[in-house]
């Protein structure tokens, strides 16, 4: 389980400080796929390192904090913001963004397997048996064990990105995180990611989170997901609800710019652009795009807040008891 709360991360520069992270507060269950998504620049994978305990200056958690937890072998661990690199690998893994090249090309499959098991994992083992039961993972997944005597560059870039999946869970983590794992993969590669991925969910029973821009990827494997606009978490839900009914405006402006089969219409994006972090406007952060904007909007930062069961959003619109059905 992952637990987000009040958690505001900045990038100190010295023309001040970038607020990429605004005050988000969401949990993410055991065994579910949650798919966190929105435009580029919105700080999906500011997130999802700050999960991860990436935290580099410029990079500063300003306040809050994460916990993930849960049970392994028996028994219970919990790890906080700080704490969490201590159980990399083990408990909690990450597939990069353009995850391809992180392999070391010159360094064949079988060594950055092995490089990448914590001595306390191995045991007793010998190199030889490591490597048996790297050998019957790769099968699990459909990868044949012959790709651990390759170099990386003799591999297609589905395939390394195959591997890297592969590599981040033989742990068997109960937290997976991954960053657009699908981007720069032709459209059937892709499809064999996600399916790769949500089997992998299905026998580890543990928490994954995606992040993709692509609606689509949301669409085909999240469970719940969340929506981000410009560093601040604006709706969150059970996939199939925000697709069938968003309420947020900038969820239904997303939603009715994907294409749909057997529909004709012209689709038209999202007019505007998001705001630059460095200079956002006062109040709510989507209200120079947003067709519902009112003098409130413009004054007041929107809290984010149970709509009804189990959706959440940070519009005052949607609190005073309108909708964008109605307005
Ligand atoms: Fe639009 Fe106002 Fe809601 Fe922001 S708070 S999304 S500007 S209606």
């Amino acid at each position: 389980m992952i637990k987000v709360e009040n958690l505001s991360t900045s990038y100190k520069t010295i023309d001040g400080d970038i607020h990429v992270l605004n005050d988000l507060n969401f949990t993410i269950g055991d065994n579910e796929i949650f798919g966190i998504a929105g435009e580029s620049g919105c700080g999906k994978t500011t997130l999802l390192k700050t999960l991860y305990d990436i935290i580099e200056w410029p990079l500063v958690i300003d306040k809050g904090r994460i916990v993930i937890s849960g049970v392994k072998k028996d028994k219970e661990y919990s790890y906080e913001s700080g704490q969490i690199k201590k159980t990399w690998w083990n408990n909690i893994a990450y597939v990069p963004q353009a995850a391809q090249s992180v392999l070391d090309p010159i360094t064949r499959l079988k060594k950055q397997f092995l490089d990448s098991i914590p001595k306390e994992d191995r045991k007793m083992e010998t190199k030889e048996q490591t490597l048996k039961r790297v050998a019957s993972y790769l099968e699990e997944l459909s990868l044949s064990p012959d790709i651990l005597e390759a170099y990386p560059f003799q591999l297609s870039g589905g395939m390394r990105q195959r591997v890297i999946i592969a590599l981040a869970t033989f742990m068997s983590p109960g937290v997976v995180l991954a960053d657009e794992p699908t981007t720069a993969l032709d459209v059937v590669v892709q499809r064999g990611i996600l399916m790769m991925l949500t089997r992998l969910q299905k026998q580890l029973k543990n928490t994954m989170v995606i992040v993709s821009h692509d609606m689509g990827v949301h669409y085909q494997i999240t469970d719940r997901m969340g929506i981000m606009y410009s560093g601040s978490m604006v709706e969150l839900g059970a996939t199939e609800d925000i697709f069938k009914d968003p309420i947020h405006p900038y969820t239904a402006m997303l939603v009715n710019a994907l294409p749909r089969v057997g529909d004709k219409s012209a689709k038209v994006g999202i007019p505007g652009r998001p705001p630059e972090l460095k200079n956002p406007p006062k109040g709510c952060r989507f209200a120079p795009r947003c067709p519902y904007a009112t003098d409130r909007c413009k004054e007041m930062v929107p809290s984010f807040s149970e709509i009804k069961p189990g959706r959440y959003a940070a519009c005052h619109l949607l609190k005073e008891g309108g909708s964008i059905a109605n307005g």
